[in-house]
């Protein structure tokens, strides 16, 4: 008899990885269905279109303490496989989190009290409200942040351009065929300001969504989101508390907002339309001018290419550009208030393909990567006459899912579409079949209790595992700044120029922020031994930089590092200046000196190969490099004494200073596997939800943007 709360195993086929089997706990409700969050669908790749799962009840204590401890779901959050959550908000929360978070969404009391009531972690207390006349109102904002845990993180929202893209411009790709536009629906391109007019910056600052909406982006699976920092600083209980939470706050607003989409949202107004059947017109006269080159002998061939594959290419190449050219300003057309747009903006379904294709053309059918093949004598279909190389006879589908498609272009369409369901019948028996001979290959090896990876024979695979012994859930990817950087700002930032008589101060400018408390500099520059070891401080990160890209043996030969890494330095730091108050208004009085001294000992604590003798210090070397590196970038004592501290916070009973975890506490090959958390706290309620001093924090957030700060008081 099973009951309420026990613990059962739930399984969907095929078992293609380890959160194919997750641990639930049960609760019994009426009918002879499984019922399951809508966010665990997603590692086990189910829907709710007929599927089949099975679920198994342990019969030990043993294996209930296994599954629960192992394969509970919430410890399954974040895989190991990427270092990332396989597990995020989706669907219809997914749609109604960005609606939620507008800025225009504004919540009555009653909406206020009934939202609170589903809170596990309401203490009673409501915030003041964003609008106090004529009546309460609070921000969808600020009710977000009534169940945000404690954290802090930046982002763009969804379809943005990340930052680092943003300066180098869009990625060249060298594919062959032209890729879609990616999708920039209702983010326009000319926002690149921190502060974004469309509220697409996301900036949540120790657990209040400051600005931005919550979208996939933020939400979503990906690395570094709300879900992956919420799992690595507070633990599985504290994201699978978060994800309850946030379900039921959005769906209960999103149930009395109500969504739908219709035919309505499909239609574009008329100049579009006209512009549409314009772009269509054009490119079909274009191919008939090519067809007409062709047949006249005039058609330049291209190299590596047949007369006949040059001319398809070039077909290919008229007919992508008029879909692609139509679907943009079909998606143009569409206003902020579109309901498909605003799914594909968040990310909960559909993409720009879907919308060109509802409203303005359907576009090319494809069968074996070529446009549709003559079947009968010289022709397609019968339809036409012989050796015809238009676009129409060849399979393209003018007409959008709206207007409608002819029976000839119906056609083709089930004939491209049946490629794609065999493409993932043969795709899916050949995948499993490998997979099933890698399983087999591989079903023994297992890290045992020394570190080692040994198969069944007791064979020894790896001495460490992975060769740095680290566990790739705690991974998370971190930016070694100084490697790619240019030489000069490179410089600026790290190296000590004791000859320049601005020493101390921000840039070396004379008109710089002095960094260093006064005397201190003028200290340093007597001191010969002092000025060695920061010298060599310098030379060593020289010295990562070059080994790190190297052209030959460089892990990052290409020059951009940012490798998966324990211990989330930044947001570390970030929390520790935060919980030990730093008094802003003055330059720190940390001695350069001390600070290399300390990091050294602290690199030299980490020891996850021990021994002496030659081949266990390089295993060590090897094991650790990476992390050395980037802990001696993120650490570097001019950027540690340089770094603005955040202003001063008014305390919570939670912030102890005891709650700091040690730097390389997660190192997982040290006896305590602690996480490499800051206040390892599952529980995280907010006893209020103030928005006080959120300009300057928001200031104090931005390493980059110091130079634009205020002046310190
Ligand atoms: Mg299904």
């Amino acid at each position: 008899m099973v009951e309420d709360g026990d613990i059962v195993m739930f399984n969907r086929q095929p078992s293609l990885h380890k959160m194919s089997i997750m641990s639930h706990r049960v609760k019994i409700m009426p009918y002879s269905t499984f019922r399951l969050n809508l966010s665990v669908t997603t590692p086990y790749n189910a829907d709710f279109d007929g599927d089949e799962m099975n679920l198994h009840v342990m019969q030990s204590m043993e294996t209930r303490a296994e599954a629960s401890e192992i394969m509970s779901v919430a410890r399954c959050v974040v895989s190991p496989q990427s270092n990332k959550p396989v597990m995020g908000i989706v669907q219809d929360t997914l749609l109604g989190s960005r609606g939620f978070t507008k800025r225009d969404t504004f919540l009555r009391k009653d909406m206020m009290m009934n939202l609170v009531m589903h809170l596990d972690t309401f203490t009673g207390k409501l915030p003041v409200p964003a609008i106090l006349k004529p009546e309460p109102l609070w921000t969808g904002k600020q009710a977000q942040s009534l169940i945000l845990p404690d954290f802090s993180m930046a982002r763009f929202a969804n379809g943005r351009p990340d930052a680092e893209e943003r300066v180098r411009g869009p990625r060249r790709t060298a594919a062959p065929r032209a890729a879609p536009p990616p999708c920039r629906v209702g983010h326009p391109d000319d926002e690149t300001d921190e502060l974004s007019p469309g509220d697409t910056r996301v900036v949540i600052d120790r657990g209040e969504l400051l600005c931005g909406m919550l979208d996939k982006k933020s939400l979503g699976t990906g690395a570094g989101g709300v879900i992956h920092t919420i799992a690595n600083e507070f633990g599985p209980q504290g994201v699978r508390a978060f994800i309850g939470a946030h379900q039921r706050l959005v769906n209960y607003w999103i149930l009395h907002r109500s969504y739908s989409i219709g035919i309505g949202d499909t239609i574009a107004d008329a100049k579009t339309m006209d512009d549409i059947v314009a772009t269509i017109d054009d490119s079909k006269r274009e191919v008939k001018k090519l067809v007409e080159k062709a047949q006249n002998n005039k058609l330049e061939c291209q190299p590596g290419r047949t007369i006949l594959e040059s001319f398809e290419n070039n077909v290919n190449q008229v007919l992508n550009k008029a879909r692609d050219k139509a679907g943009t300003s079909a998606q143009k057309s569409l206003k902020e208030t579109n309901n498909v747009k605003n799914m594909v903006t968040t990310g909960s379904k559909g993409s720009f393909i879907n919308i060109s294709q509802m409203i303005a053309c359907v576009g090319q059918q494809n069968v074996e990567g070529k446009r549709i093949p003559y079947g009968f004598l010289n022709r397609t279909l019968p339809h036409f006459t012989k050796d015809d190389y238009g676009p129409e006879s060849r399979g393209f589908v003018e007409n959008s899912y709206l207007r409608g498609l002819t029976p000839q272009e119906f056609f083709f369409h089930a004939m491209g579409g049946r490629e794609g369901l065999i493409d993932t019948a043969v795709k899916t028996a050949e995948t499993g079949y490998i997979q099933r001979r890698l399983v087999k290959a591989m079903e023994g090896v297992t890290v045992k209790y020394d570190g080692t990876v040994r198969n069944s024979q007791g064979e020894v695979l790896q001495f460490l595992y992975g060769e740095d012994g680290m566990d790739a859930v705690r991974l998370e990817n971190q930016k070694i700044a100084h490697v790619g950087m240019h030489i000069d700002k490179l410089r600026k930032m790290f190296e000590h120029k004791f000859d320049d008589p601005n020493y101390g101060r921000v840039h070396e400018s004379p008109v710089g922020q002095p960094w260093m408390r006064p005397g201190l500099a003028e200290e340093l520059k007597r001191d010969p031994l002092a000025k060695e070891e920061l010298r060599q401080e310098f030379e060593q990160l020289l010295e990562d930089r070059r080994l790190l890209t190297d052209p030959r043996l460089g892990p990052f030969a290409k020059g951009k590092a940012d490798p998966p890494s324990p211990v989330n330095m930044n947001r570390l730091l970030r929390k520790a200046q935060g919980l030990y108050p730093v008094d802003a208004s003055n330059p720190s009085d940390l001695k350069p000196i001390d600070i290399v001294k300390k990091v050294r000992s602290l690199l030299d604590k980490l020891v996850v190969v021990k021994g002496t003798d030659a081949l266990s210090v390089e295993a060590q070397y090897n094991a650790t490099y990476n992390f050395f590196s980037l802990l001696r970038s993120q650490l570097a004592s001019k950027r540690v004494a340089g770094r603005a501290p955040r202003p001063p916070r008014r305390r919570h009973a939670r912030d102890t200073p005891a709650a700091v975890a040690p730097v390389g506490a997660c190192w997982s090959n040290t006896a305590s596997r602690r996480r490499p958390s800051t206040g390892c706290s599952a529980r995280w309620s907010r006893a209020s939800c103030s928005t006080d001093a959120s300009r300057a924090r928001w200031w104090a957030l931005w390493p980059r943007s110091r130079s634009a700060s205020p002046p310190r008081r």
